[in-house]
């Protein structure tokens, strides 16, 4: 038996998939052949007015116009020409593309008009969606079903591209309880055990395994009486599942009936559908990162439109709290530009990446706004350390803002603005920030690693990275007894917040508002209801 941690429950038996080191993308050099170029332009831009037709469907008024007018862009007689001409003098279908916006929005940048200029973004968005449909030329990988992925390091990515009728359960050699991988895999309710050690020398791609994520264990070419036991668990584990299920129906409630906030924590809008059925109050936070993984280009306006507009949708009046994009040293998507490095302690990640890169930042609290106009939006803020931060957010929705009035484009004028506290820095200033912040929370597993000082994706540090340390513990406690003296809402929604054991200790501080991964919502709410 190989030992780990158990970062998702569950039991799974399946065959292995053994993935070792990270998947290359390759860039395309050399001379290029005109012909192939030019028919991978136009099959690009049938798919672009296939999608922006798929879109439009889904949009109406101002939105729908943008949209149409993006293909406008892709079909003017200028940009075309232009694209045409690059790729007749030997450019690749995507350096003609990029030649081209670039050249159009220099066009745009010239006008006097502040609405004409700010159109570029348009052009940005017509540019990656275009980069995107050409480079989504990979081929799925075709997995049996009940395979048990097997990496050195599940990165974020791969994660994400796990398609549950397959993959029964997961595990890798590094990775802890907050790291990505173990939240993902959470979310989607498959069994993990990371950290195991040497697990992708001792399995082989074929071998029987058995997945214990409750215990974190994983045995290798199991018995038939080992296999039948395990089969007992998962019938086992079914009908504990089953039996659960009614607590999808009760509020969540303390055992002496104070009502209690329960929000899920979802990566995709399709989850809302399911913390709506499991009976949430909204979503507490919603991680955008993951949205940039496992593609080329970023995310355009639009696109982030429809997926926050979907989720705002299927939640209707309960809050929809979406978190702006949160890069660190975990979770890099390749589509950005990070110098190839981040430290997890000290460099520009979470809102110092946004702050720093402002027009892809622009894009999302764009998208974000136009969304508001659908539901009960509200933007959170990763990694506020000062209260000038948010300020500075504030400035650039405020911008966004007067340009959408301008413009007749629907949105919510008093969207709130929230800050997540998970810094030292932030913790120690929890009044200041409060009174800059609509409301606060607390991301217990960045705010356990920095005041423990100890990596989170770090095995060696899995006895100090623990939210239940009394540093940790004082620094929750301070949080809530701040922000309620501010008047502001503060919930928790690290992984803590899922952590049974510790449940009655927040309550005693004063939480009311928890959110948590999909797969821990039901037993959250039971043990609040024992409380
Ligand atoms: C946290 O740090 O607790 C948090 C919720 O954010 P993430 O896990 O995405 O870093
Ligand atoms: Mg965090």
């Amino acid at each position: 038996m190989l030992n780990g941690i158990g970062c998702s429950n569950g039991y799974a038996i399946g065959k292995a998939e053994v993935i070792k080191g990270e998947p290359v993308i390759s860039h395309q050099k050399g001379r290029t052949d005109p012909e192939k170029e030019l028919s991978k332009y136009i099959a690009a831009v049938r798919l672009f007015e296939q999608r922006i037709k798929e879109l439009s469907e889904r949009l109406d008024g101002e939105d729908k116009d943008i949209l149409i007018w993006q293909t406008y862009i892709l079909k003017d007689p200028y940009m075309d020409a232009e694209i045409n001409r690059q790729i007749m003098s030997g450019h690749s279908a995507e350096r003609a593309i990029i030649a081209a916006c670039e050249m159009y929005s220099k066009v745009l940048m010239m006008s006097p008009s502040e609405l004409i200029r700010q159109r570029t973004a348009d052009i940005d968005d017509v540019r990656n969606t275009m980069l995107e449909l050409m480079s989504n030329e990979k081929t799925p990988v075709q997995w049996s079903e009940n395979v048990v992925l097997i990496a050195d390091t599940l990165t974020p990515s791969m994660t994400l591209g796990l398609d549950k009728k397959h993959v029964c359960a997961v595990a890798a050699e590094t990775g802890g309880i907050t790291s990505h991988p173990a939240i993902l895999a959470r979310s989607m309710g498959i069994p993990a055990v990371l950290s195991v050690e040497g697990i992708t020398d001792i399995i082989s791609s074929g071998d029987t395994v058995i997945v214990d994520g409750t215990n974190g264990s994983i045995i290798p070419a199991p018995d038939e009486k080992t296999i039948e036991e395990y089969q007992a668990k998962i019938e086992e584990y079914r009908r504990r599942q089953q039996a659960m299920a009614e607590y999808a129906a009760k509020p969540t409630v303390t055992a002496s009936g104070e009502k209690i906030v329960l929000y899920a924590n979802i990566v995709d809008p399709e989850e809302a559908e399911q913390a709506k059925a499991l009976g949430c109050d909204g979503i507490g936070l919603f991680r955008t990162e993951f949205m940039f993984m496992d593609r080329q280009f970023p995310p355009g306006e639009n696109e982030q439109l429809a997926i926050y507009k979907k989720a705002a949708l299927i939640m209707g009046d309960r809050p929809v709290i979406i978190r702006t994009l949160d890069i660190g040293a975990d979770k890099i998507p390749p589509c950005l530009e990070t110098n190839g490095r981040l430290d997890p302690h000290s460099d520009v990640r979470g809102i110092r990446y946004s702050l720093k890169n402002i027009e892809l930042f622009k894009v999302q609290l764009r998208a974000l706004m136009r969304a508001s106009a659908f539901g009960y939006i509200r933007i959170l803020l990763p990694m506020i350390d000062t209260p000038d931060e948010i300020r500075e957010v504030r400035k650039i929705i405020r911008d966004i803002g007067e340009d959408f009035k301008n413009r007749g484009i629907d949105f919510n004028e008093n969207i709130t603005v929230g800050a997540m506290a998970e810094t030292p820095a932030a913790c120690l200033t929890a009044d200041l920030i409060a009174a800059e912040a609509d409301f606060i929370s607390i991301g217990t597993n960045d705010l356990t690693q920095f005041i423990m000082a100890a990596n989170r994706e770090e095995k060696e540090m899995r006895k100090l990275c623990r939210a239940s340390q009394p540093a940790v513990q004082r620094a929750i406690a301070h949080i809530i007894k701040t922000a309620d003296a501010a008047g502001k809402p503060v919930g928790i929604c690290g992984e803590a917040a899922a952590n049974l054991s510790l449940l009655p200790g927040f309550l005693e501080y004063g939480a009311k508002r928890f959110s948590v991964s999909l797969s821990s919502v039901l037993d959250v709410r039971k043990t609040i209801s024992e409380i």
